[in-house]
């Protein structure tokens, strides 16, 4: 017998392979874009700029200033080049800080949008956008930020730099650990779950041997294409809380965030979620998810210690209130002792039992 319950899915197209971002003019076109204005990181100008060649007179700027949780005052800069330049529609080339910029600019302006996202973070699948302005991070949710088309090209992430290729796929399989017990949890999101945690889990070891592998690299990104959807269909519970509420209370970076705490969330839930943890242990194929995503992350050098991140140890108290004052749903209630030994746990980099 299936339980009753609803999916909510999102519309949009998806292009998935290798040598896709050829068909970029293409989709240009198809939206009727004529004038593009180009989006990346300043890391990535000069991809933002092979792009902009590409798309040829459709193309009217590259604004190549996308900056982490997507400050209000860089999307202030780039809506007045978008005024400036008469831009009709938006291409966004990157991880999820550039994401997020096209994001916030559709969502003041309605412009059409195609993502090409280079790393995992997932934030192309979501109606989820998060701003801040004078350090303060809110976050909404709105379908006008989704993406109408989305350009997975594994070639371009062939160069992902090793260490962010491991902590942004653990922030990918975060999301759909969390699917698997969320309130609104259902059949349709528990598989594409369990199948991208499988994906990222035999990928990231493979690509500590060759990073370029374009296998390896293949399902890594139909992993973290999966684990977005999951991101973007259920709510999130007590990991994704906190660490919204450790990167905006310590400025700790949000990919490597969510790899040191991803391990103790999930321990601190097992009890209260074994359908999840029973179908965690298959994706990964172990009978103790917590520890083996905390080892499989070690092992490929990621940083597990927040303390190491820059998180100071009177923080443990903070984040603790802080993770107690406003009360979200979570499979296991928040039980304040419980929850300070996770961030305390999380915070020395120790391994859960
Ligand atoms: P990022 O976008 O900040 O990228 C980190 C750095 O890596 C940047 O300098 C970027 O230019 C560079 N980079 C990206 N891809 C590369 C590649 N293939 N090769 C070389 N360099 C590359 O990091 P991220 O982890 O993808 O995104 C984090 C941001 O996304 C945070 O602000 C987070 O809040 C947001 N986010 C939002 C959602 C959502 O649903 N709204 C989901 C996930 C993340």
């Amino acid at each position: 017998m299936i339980d009753n319950f609803v999916y909510n899915a999102h519309p949009g197209r998806v292009l998935f392979g290798t040598g896709t971002l050829d068909r970029l003019p293409e989709e240009v076109e198809r939206l009727g874009i004529e004038r593009a204005l180009v989006l990346a990181t300043p890391h990535q100008r000069g991809v933002a700029e092979d792009l902009s060649r590409m798309i040829g007179t459709r193309a009217a700027g590259v604004f190549a200033d996308a900056t982490m949780h997507t400050p209000v005052e860089v999307t202030d800069r780039a809506l007045r080049e978008v005024q400036n330049r008469g831009i009709d529609g938006l291409v966004a080339v990157g991880g999820g800080s550039t994401t997020g910029l096209a994001k916030a600019i559709a969502l003041r302006t309605d412009l059409p949008q195609i993502v090409v996202p280079t790393t995992y973070a997932g934030s192309e699948m979501t109606p989820i956008l998060g701003e801040t302005q004078n350090g303060a991070k809110t976050t909404q949710s709105s379908p006008k930020v989704l993406p109408e088309v989305v350009i997975y090209d594994v070639d371009l992430t062939l160069n992902l730099p090793f260490d962010l290729t491991v902590t942004s796929g653990m922030n990918a399989i975060a999301h759909a650990a969390e699917a698997l017990y969320a309130k609104e949890r259902n059949p349709i999101i528990s598989l594409l779950a369990e199948e991208g945690i499988a994906a990222l889990w035999r990928a990231l070891p493979a690509l500590r041997a060759h990073p370029t592998d374009l296998g390896a690299r293949s399902e890594a990104l139909y992993g973290a294409w999966l684990c977005g959807i999951c991101l973007g269909s259920v709510g999130m519970a007590l990991h994704h809380k906190l660490c919204h509420t450790l990167g905006g209370s310590f400025d700790l970076p949000h990919a490597e965030t969510h790899t040191a705490l991803l391990p103790h969330a999930l321990r601190y839930n097992a009890p209260d979620a074994p359908e999840a943890m029973s179908r965690l242990s298959r994706a990964l194929g172990t009978d103790n998810p917590s520890r083996s995503l905390f080892n499989l992350a070690a092992d490929l050098g990621a940083t597990m210690a927040l303390r190491d991140l820059g998180m100071p140890e009177d923080g443990i108290e903070r984040a603790t209130d802080l993770a107690l004052q406003n009360p979200y749903w979570n499979p296991r209630p928040l039980e304040r002792d419980a929850l300070r030994d996770l961030i305390a746990a999380a915070w020395a980099g120790e391994c859960p039992a």
